[in-house]
């Protein structure tokens, strides 16, 4: 590239990079319900939409604590963001660990007496195009539904008392919708029942799960019912969603001042390492209703299902 193009090309980024600020300041000051003490975590904060989300959070005024599996990766990560004068911390935590889970609940409890938001960002997938392979399910389906359910049971009695109300918001996606049109479980009975608030159980959410990871091993899911694209990352966002809607019920009987609403999002396609970088959507937009959905003012609906800034259906 000549210098020309090479300096044209910086300042292209840094156009769109103050664009992308500028777009995080939705929020005007009089329903600034948040200060430099509360603390927001995010899993999965050293890279993606969860770095992005760190930093929208953090641009917002908010502490927050960038969390990573791989320490040297996340203090870099969290390095960038103080050195933009942000107030970001590290701490590890790899949501598979369970003991990494009790360390960090330990050292937050410890440094910042708790905490006001939890951002459930990480997980993986290993399904690349219309490749679907129920290899790695096990470990889809542990990260996904099990690490992150892990992080919000531990962190739950760690959620400070306030009047706006704590806030959990996990990371999903339409492909686990319920009753979507396309990539559903085609078991009419199976979906009434997990359709149906008050038969849906922690159980229930097991059960299903625990008959899919069978059918895995017996090579039996192909005709099992299951969503037919990316098969194992949609059940496990399936699962994702059945517990934010469980969870915000279960919450919701919380007395007034120790509230905890819990919402989750999709956030599209979104041009990352785990889309192999072609979505069409960029981690700014990407991140941006899971901001919206963590500061939003007064004690904010829970149990819900979102994208781009709006209810949809699970
Ligand atoms: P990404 O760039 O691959 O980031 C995934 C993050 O999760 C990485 O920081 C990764 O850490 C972390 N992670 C994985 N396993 C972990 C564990 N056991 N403990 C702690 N952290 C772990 O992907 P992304 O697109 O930003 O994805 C972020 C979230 O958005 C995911 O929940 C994903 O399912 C969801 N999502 C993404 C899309 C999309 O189109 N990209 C669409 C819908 C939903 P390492 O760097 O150590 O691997």
């Amino acid at each position: 590239m000549t210098g020309g193009k090479e300096r044209s090309k910086e300042r292209r980024e840094k156009r769109l990079q103050e664009i992308s600020l500028l777009r995080t300041i939705p929020y005007s000051d009089h329903r600034r319900w948040w200060t430099s003490e509360t603390i927001a975590v995010v899993t999965g904060g050293n890279r993606g939409i969860g770095f992005e989300i760190t930093r929208q959070l953090a641009g917002h005024g908010l502490t927050v604590i960038l969390t990573s599996r791989d320490t040297e990766v996340g203090i870099e990560a969290v390095k960038v963001l103080q050195e933009a004068g942000l107030l970001v911390e590290f701490h590890q935590l790899d949501i598979v660990d369970p003991q990494s889970i009790t360390n960090f609940a330990d050292w937050i409890q410890e440094t910042h007496g708790g905490l006001d938001i939890l951002v459930n960002n990480a997980g993986v997938n290993f399904n690349v195009g219309s490749e679907n392979s129920v290899e790695h399910a096990e470990q889809v389906i542990n990260t996904n539904y099990y690490g992150t359910k892990n992080v919000i049971d531990t962190m739950i009695p760690l959620m400070k008392p306030s009047s706006s109300g704590a806030r959990i918001v996990n990371i999903s996606s339409r492909l686990g919708r319920l009753n979507g049109k396309k990539n559903r479980i085609e078991d009419d009975a199976l979906r009434e029942q997990l359709s149906n608030d008050d038969l849906l159980s922690e159980e229930l959410i097991d059960e299903t799960l625990t008959r899919f990871l069978e059918q895995t091993k017996d090579s039996s899911w192909t005709s099992g019912g299951w969503p037919q694209t990316f098969t194992d990352y949609s059940i496990s966002k399936l699962a994702i969603n059945l517990y934010t809607r469980y969870l915000a019920r279960k919450l919701a009987d919380r007395p007034e001042g120790e509230k905890i609403c819990v919402n989750c999002f999709c956030p599209g396609w979104v041009k990352t390492a785990m889309t192999g970088w072609i979505g069409n959507i960029s981690v700014e937009d990407a991140a941006d209703t899971g901001v919206w959905l963590a500061l939003l003012p007064g004690q904010p609906a829970s149990g819900k299902f979102f994208a781009e800034r709006r209810e949809i259906n699970f």
